[in-house]
């Protein structure tokens, strides 16, 4: 039994423009694609879905997610809570977001050593409906860094904590060996510092660590064949990390001249990442969350934001792979489940337009999942990661923030989500009745 997706306005996410046709599924993967006009042949089992007036594209990838990270007040927050229970609140949150459409997630770190891999395990297993995932563990980060979260006289456990203090190659290489036993796919590293969270005093512009630590994971990884993600807004530390073959790099607002160029050079090797959901969020509700910013605070929020738009602008005219996911879930004032908006500032503030915005969260999301000539378009023979949205996201692409408009999820040739958009109602023709 095939199901016919028909009359829809097709974004197939290959370039070409959208087009008004219909799209077939059998199994697990698309069967035929074609423009209005064509014909597929329908036998008596199949289903046929008007979708007049509805788009179908490809199923997004949220490139830098965390499902463990349950919309914190704190850093503390991610501590407290216990191994089964973060579990369950991860996969929560990975079911969630399949039914925002996000067919694919690409973990930015998971708060507790196994919990994006058990997850990841439990979804490929039948145990349990979610997206495709590619897991990572903890963060690994250099003492007085980003979620070290010690001091002289109070330590965590190594397991219940964000990241991993590492200090010197060895204990670098040592805790990326430890990730790969856990199962993960990707080994996040911490290259530098980040706004002042309170408890760390490196700043957005430091390389907290050296070239020969990085080198450490990268021999881990390479040799695994598991991806190296990096936390790294510094310019020094984003010329390191495509030096070393860093595969993801994360927000790189400070990136200089120098290094735009070399991320040009190795556009086909690496993907960039800014996050900038979560300043953008903060900056717009601080107040609603009473977050007590003082003036000089919200200033440099200003410009945190200034600058990651300027750099991102520059780097997606220069071809680099910018793609959308912003830490959701990281802070309260970015929750979990808004994660497509994304993509409205890629189109906002970063010049990119709304079908540019699809593709990077799309076609080269599943290149971010090594998951290319798979999923990620519309395309026979590809998997059946499918949005359908009531309307057309290349005239608003805030619509794929609208879980009313979002009328149907499928991963994989099965419905996640089917909305009453695509209810027999509809559908008069369903079933040769
Ligand atoms: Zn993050």
């Amino acid at each position: 039994m095939r199901t016919h997706f028909s009359n829809a306005t097709i974004i197939d996410a290959s370039g070409a423009a959208a087009f008004k046709g219909t799209v077939s599924v059998d199994g697990e993967r698309i069967a035929a694609v074609v423009g209005a006009g064509g014909s597929i042949p329908v036998s008596p089992d199949d289903e046929t879905i008007d979708c007049e007036g509805l788009t179908i594209m490809p199923g997004l990838t949220e490139a830098h997610c965390h499902i463990s990270f349950n919309n914190l007040t704190s850093m503390y927050q991610a501590v407290e809570i216990q191994p089964e229970d973060h579990s369950l609140v991860a996969l929560s949150n990975a079911q969630m977001l399949l039914g925002c459409g996000f067919t694919s997630l690409f973990s930015a770190a998971s708060a507790k050593p196994r919990v994006d891999v058990a997850v990841r395990d439990a979804i490929n297993r039948g145990l349990f409906a979610g997206p495709r995932m590619r897991a990572a563990g903890q963060e690994i980060s250099p003492s007085g860094n980003l979620g070290d979260l010690d001091n002289n006289y109070l330590t965590f456990p190594r397991n219940v904590r964000f990241t991993v203090t590492c200090d010197g190659a060895d204990e670098f290489t040592k805790a990326a060996r430890l990730a790969a036993r856990d199962g993960v796919d990707t080994i996040k590293v911490n290259v530098s510092g980040d706004r002042d969270w309170g408890h760390m005093h490196a700043d957005d512009t430091v390389t907290v660590i050296s070239e020969r630590e990085l080198a450490a994971v990268m021999e881990v990884a390479n040799a695994r064949r598991l991806m190296v993600a990096t936390h790294c807004t510094s310019s020094s530390g984003v010329k390191m990390c495509v030096r070393q073959g860093v595969q993801v790099i994360y927000h790189a607002p400070h990136a200089d001249t120098e290094a735009r160029d070399m991320l040009e050079e190795a556009k086909d090797r690496v993907f960039v990442a800014p996050a900038a959901g979560l300043p953008i969020s903060m900056l717009k509700r601080h107040r609603e969350f009473d977050l007590k910013w003082s003036a000089a605070k919200i200033a440099s929020m200003e410009s945190e934001v200034e600058t990651v738009t300027r750099c991102m602008s520059d780097l997606h005219k220069r071809g680099v792979r910018v793609l959308p996911g912003g830490d959701y879930g990281a802070f309260i004032t970015n929750p979990m489940g808004e994660n497509a908006r994304d993509l409205e500032h890629f189109v906002n503030l970063f010049g990119f337009s709304p079908m540019d915005a699809i593709i990077a969260a799309t076609r080269q999301g599943a290149e971010l999942m090594r998951m290319e000539g798979e999923t990620g378009q519309i395309k026979t023979g590809f998997l059946a990661d499918l949005v359908l949205l009531d309307g057309n996201p290349l005239d608003d692409i805030r619509l794929l923030q609208d879980q009313q408009r979002i009328v149907g999820v499928m991963k994989g040739g099965r419905f996640a989500k089917r909305g009453s958009a695509l209810s027999q109602a509809r559908n008069p023709r369903r079933k040769a009745a």
